[in-house]
């Protein structure tokens, strides 16, 4: 069987995971810190925040920029719900705006012409979306967002290790944190690190980064500096040192319990240095479908590898796109179509979207369909999917 996107656990990750569990701690322990300075390094951010996944990460994300009802909030219908429903967990309303044709991405022009059709004030922030790990322009919705005084919550789950170029030239990794307020990333199996469950959320914003850690469990905090309640009602008594006691915290916020674990973060560190060859080897498969399918007129929108791509999916465009789907599963590989206008899932029909709102996400839709992409992919099985559509065509 060939899935369109599979983990790779190596002997390495299995002895760091078992070493893990015969640590003394189990959550809340040194080594979720330790993966968190490592992911932020390896994504170049000042802060990293480790959370029980990825929808977790984008629900605290919302919570911390404060969306809550009445909260307009713009994002690509091309990506996996979570993008969109962080918002409505906090009773904000999700807007959308279409896709380009060629990138697939969230097309900052039609972002562009929903802002100029509101008064400024409207929206709040938007949520771009590294799709398929391809990097959004931040710098231009950076310029944007600053002229309409949004915030951006950037959802590069299908890109760590992705960049873009920005106008100096410079690579800009995705969540950097140099343009968006907030990254998030998951650790699911089919993502580029795998945790089992996990997330991820970076920043350079250390005022959010306080927050998030707060957020994360239970809207607790234990640092002194920060407590509003009296000395007296902490120790139970006006008879005290002048000190709160040593086991005193507060809740200040409604938080909620969506922390990882030692021996996950323990899973990702082994992971993450598996991380660079897994993009490199992405991108040999990128180059050989590439090569395998470029000129044929039933493939559309094919590009060569594109710098910074982190190609967590390879997706091409398709005539017959159903037969040629269910023609893969009858040889066991397991294509995959990313992804379903989210706009037009019933639960946002509901909120009143409707077919042709978005005409570029909903073309995309018929046609689009993911191949096996995953660094243990082999040459062999890659030859197996690629001669297999050469001729369910000819
Ligand atoms: C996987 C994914 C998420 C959610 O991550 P989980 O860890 O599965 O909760 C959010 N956004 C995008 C684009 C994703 O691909």
């Amino acid at each position: 069987m060939i899935p369109y996107g599979k983990q790779h656990i190596t002997e390495e990750d299995i002895i760091a995971v078992t070493e893990a569990l015969k640590g003394e701690y189990l959550t809340q322990g040194p080594t979720i810190l330790e993966f968190e300075k490592k992911f932020a390094a390896y994504i170049g951010s000042k802060y990293a925040v480790a959370i029980s996944n990825g929808t977790a990460a984008l629900h605290l994300c919302a919570l911390a920029l404060d969306v809550k009802e009445g909260t307009k909030v713009i994002t690509t219908p091309i990506t996996f719900a979570a993008s969109a429903n962080c918002v409505r967990y906090c009773g904000g309303e999700v807007v959308f705006a279409d896709i380009d044709s060629e990138t697939y991405l969230i097309d900052i022009e039609k972002v562009k012409e929903l802002l100029e059709s509101q008064p400024k004030g409207t929206f709040s922030g938007i949520i771009p979306v590294d799709f398929a790990g391809r990097a959004v322009n931040l710098e231009a919705f950076k310029k944007l967002a600053d002229e309409y005084n949004l915030w951006i919550i950037e959802d590069a789950c299908h890109a760590p290790g992705g960049y873009f170029v920005d106008s100096k030239g410079t690579q800009q990794n995705c969540g950097n944190g140099n343009f968006a307020d907030l990254s998030i990333f998951s650790f699911h199996p089919v993502k580029h690190i795998a945790t089992g469950e996990g997330g991820m959320i970076t920043t350079n914003n250390e005022e959010l980064y306080k927050k998030l850690l707060m957020l994360r469990t239970h809207g607790i905090t234990r640092d002194e500096n920060v407590f509003e309640n009296s000395l007296e009602f902490a120790n139970g008594t006006e008879n005290h040192n002048g000190e709160y006691p040593k086991w005193y915290m507060e809740m200040q916020n409604l938080g909620f319990n969506y922390r990882f674990t030692d021996f996950q973060a323990a899973l990702g560190i082994s992971q993450l240095k598996k991380a660079n060859d897994g993009i490199l080897r992405r991108r040999q498969i990128a180059a050989k479908y590439y090569e395998a399918f470029k000129n044929l007129p039933f493939i559309k929108g094919q590009s060569s590898v594109i710098e910074g791509h982190a190609y967590h999916l390879y997706i091409i465009e398709v005539d017959r796109r159903l037969d040629l789907y269910n023609h893969l599963r009858e040889q066991n590989i397991f294509a995959q179509i990313h992804y379903i206008p989210c706009h037009l899932m019933p639960y946002y029909r509901e909120l009143g979207w409707k077919e042709n709102d978005m005409p570029k996400a909903e073309n995309y839709y018929k046609n689009c369909i993911s191949l096996p992409m995953y660094p243990t992919l082999t040459d062999e099985e890659q030859n197996i999917v690629i001669n297999t559509i050469l001729k369910f065509y000819n």
